[in-house]
């Protein structure tokens, strides 16, 4: 993923200025807004008012196991590089078909052009039941950066991808009392050569091509996307460029399990694996900590390493996300 106001892999003095200025005008405090759907109660007779009340939020409230989820990150990066074309990208799609092999799964295979050659890629869609129309994606990059020696992706690929095979223990046998829930593991999310429109989000944008093309898109909901959420220190960005009510609805989560102050203390764009559907119209949302190590010293580093996560940054957003999920399903 990149920031909209970076250029090249240094920032420049006027993105060092903007984000500066960005947290001089301070975090963007989310709405507190009700809930929209309105149940109407029955009008009786000499009853002056219909009554609007709150859809109720399903209960018992969903949490993710997040030393679980830890050592699912852990396994992957036992792999070593993910990079598409080596011996851990196909480890770790077998580890995530092996993860989901009583679930629901498709995939959407294809061939990429990129800079360095063609490569083979795979999106892994699982998908979980409903109880009404349309569809909840929450997705992750499972491939890692190729251009870095030794870069192994604990938080980049390995964090969010472990949290969403979590997150998929949640939804097991447990249908999901809104939209149905898919879980989208996309392929291909970095740049092999410089990060551009046309090099990077290759999974993505291919999906996004193919729910263009027959409907899917117009159905989902809400698009949730995970990406470097294992920081020990964790801050996750108010991007821009997602959707208003999505980040409303999010903070209404986080303040409510009381973990507000790992949200939104930067406002920014970023483009990430959420922008091909953005372009749809799709509802979208990037939960992105961006400011890995002071000033992201690891980010895109070989130091993007275990020893940097921490299990209590997947359980924030593990227990936020799908508490959004809840608030989504009563839309
Ligand atoms: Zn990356």
């Amino acid at each position: 993923m990149k920031l909209f106001v970076q250029r090249g892999e240094t920032m420049t003095f006027a993105c060092i200025v903007a984000l500066y200025a960005s947290l001089l005008s301070g975090c963007n405090g989310a709405k507190q807004e009700a809930q929209s759907e309105k149940n109407t109660m029955p009008v009786e007779q000499g009853q002056l008012a219909t009554k609007a009340i709150p859809a109720p939020l399903e209960t018992p409230r969903r949490t993710v196991d997040a030393e679980r989820a830890m050592r699912y990150v852990q396994d992957q990066v036992a792999f070593g590089r993910r990079a598409l074309g080596t011996p851990g990208h196909k480890k770790v799609q077998d580890y995530i078909l092996a993860k989901l092999k009583d679930e629901k799964v498709e995939q959407d295979k294809f061939t990429a052009k990129t800079p360095v050659g063609d490569f083979e890629m795979s999106n892994i869609i699982a998908k979980f039941p409903g109880t009404k129309d349309g569809i909840i994606v929450i997705a992750s990059h499972y491939d890692t950066l190729a251009s870095v020696k030794n870069f192994v992706g604990a938080n980049d690929g390995a964090s969010s991808t472990g949290l969403l095979l979590e997150i998929a223990n949640q939804f097991h046998g447990k249908p999901n009392p809104g939209p149905e829930v898919w879980l989208v593991f996309f392929d291909g999310e970095e740049a092999f050569k410089t990060w551009s429109s046309s090099d990077s989000t290759y999974g993505s944008r291919h999906l996004a091509g193919l729910w263009e093309k027959d409907g899917t898109a117009k159905k989902i909901k809400a698009l949730i996307l995970l990406d470097m959420v294992g920081d020990k220190d964790l801050n996750i960005e108010n991007d821009d460029n997602s959707t208003k009510w999505l980040r409303d609805t999010f903070m209404e989560s986080a303040q409510t399990l009381g973990y507000q102050s790992y949200f939104y203390k930067r406002e920014q764009g970023v483009d990430d694996d959420h922008t091909p559907f953005l372009k749809l119209d799709v509802p979208c949302i990037d939960i992105i900590d961006f400011d890995y190590g002071y000033n992201n010293v690891f980010w895109h580093t070989a130091d993007d390493t275990l020893d940097k996560l921490s299990p209590k940054s997947l359980q924030i957003v593990g227990d936020v996300t799908l508490d959004a999920v809840r608030r989504i399903n009563i839309r």
